[in-house]
């Protein structure tokens, strides 16, 4: 039995049915009535009669929202193109993803300036907009990034591409501790776009520094940065000790030890928490060799590395995400979805996307028993339907 939720179109309206995830419960057999775009009304015991019998034991999930995603499906938002921008926003919606950040890898201005410019044209309903992970790192903590191409951060080349795309630079992340990237931070602070440490040597007083200049999350935690030392805590002992940063975690099984996210999640909460992909083009494909920003990664058993050996991104999806955090962190479902949701949402400003609320985007997700996607909404049309 995969049938998950019932959907019933009575005179234009759409009725959802199911385990309803809502920010702060779930909600064992309730009823989302769609109004258009929005959510109309939410109903927790729901007394009209059924239309249909396919009422199971499924959950309904906010469309989720992905941060950190570079591409999936063979496709990736570096390869700059409408038709990558456009099959990256399906391939996104089959897994629940409802809206996201298209991420970019450390190349030249020119690939740089390409990706804003197939976001500006290609513009596919889920783009919240473009995060620039690189090229201001640390050359140490390049993880899969290209070596050549790191540089000293810099407003002027910031400056052109706002300039170019406007409010689609969402997100940067960079090495607090570099040249010139404390002077960039003060200035999108200013500019409203979000600032995230990463890839990054910080000691835990630079880190401090970065946080109280308007630096509000830490990229991948762990990851492409010192380990937590107890003399020495860095970026990661700053990010923990400090309850108003957020911190991303990419939970594969492999980027993290599931011990370490329980850790994460019960000192900065699930609400301090933002779930992650760093999904790379492999995503959803075969085991094989793709390339990532330029370098050639191997595939196998689904995980990424360079020829180096390093871990590149992931083949994760957000759906997979949430179930693994709820499992390995020991938190409830609806906790697990919301830093998945809600907590991303609210992090880029977006006050009407992330929850299953009345007056919200009706962004939803059909989620079966066995955590697969059976069918995404975004903004109340169906996008996706696995049937
Ligand atoms: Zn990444």
């Amino acid at each position: 039995m995969t049938q998950t939720g019932a959907v019933i179109d009575v005179a234009g309206e759409v009725v959802l049915r199911g385990r309803l995830v809502l920010p702060d419960r779930i909600v064992p057999h309730g009823e989302i009535i769609i109004d258009g775009e929005r959510i109309a009304e939410i109903n927790v015991s729901p007394t009209r009669p059924h239309v249909t019998d396919r009422w199971t034991d499924g959950w309904i999930f906010p469309g989720l929202i992905d941060l950190h995603v570079h591409g999936i499906g063979g496709r990736d938002f570096m390869d700059a193109t409408d038709d990558a921008f456009q099959a990256i926003d399906r391939s996104l919606a089959s897994v629940g993803c409802t809206a996201y950040l298209g991420t970019t890898m450390s190349a030249p201005p020119q690939a740089l300036q390409a990706v804003f410019e197939a976001a500006r044209t290609a513009a596919p309903s889920g783009l919240l907009g473009i995060h620039m992970e690189g090229p201001f790192i640390h050359p140490e903590h390049r993880g899969a990034q290209s070596l050549e191409v790191i540089r000293p951060a810099s407003v002027d080349e910031i400056e052109g591409y706002v300039k170019q795309a406007g409010r689609l630079l969402r997100r940067i992340t960079l090495a607090p501790e570099g040249p010139g990237a404390l002077e960039l931070v003060n200035w999108c602070h200013q500019h409203a776009i979000l600032v995230s440490a990463g890839h990054s040597h910080a000691t835990f007083d630079e880190a401090l520094a970065a946080f109280d200049a308007g630096v509000g999350e830490v990229t991948h935690l762990f990851n492409a940065m010192p380990p937590l030392h107890h003399r020495n805590p860095g970026l990661v002992g700053a990010a923990l000790a400090r309850s108003d940063v957020k911190v991303e975690m990419i939970v594969d099984g492999i980027h993290l030890h599931p011990a370490i996210i329980q850790l994460v999640a019960r000192l900065k909460g699930p609400q301090g928490v933002l779930l992650v992909t760093d999904a790379i083009r492999a995503t959803l494909l075969q085991d094989g060799q793709y390339d990532l920003g330029g370098q050639t990664v191997t595939v196998i058993d689904g995980v990424a590395r360079t020829s180096q050996g390093n871990l590149a991104g992931s083949t994760l999806t957000l759906n997979r995400a949430v179930f693994q955090f709820a499992d390995f962190a020991q938190v409830d479902l609806f906790d697990a979805v919301r830093a998945a949701s809600l907590t991303p949402a609210q992090v880029l400003g977006l006050y009407d996307q992330g929850a299953i609320r009345p007056g919200y985007l009706a962004d939803l997700v059909l989620v079966d028993t066995l955590g697969r996607v059976r069918a995404t909404w975004r903004r109340g049309h169906l996008i996706f339907d696995a049937r």
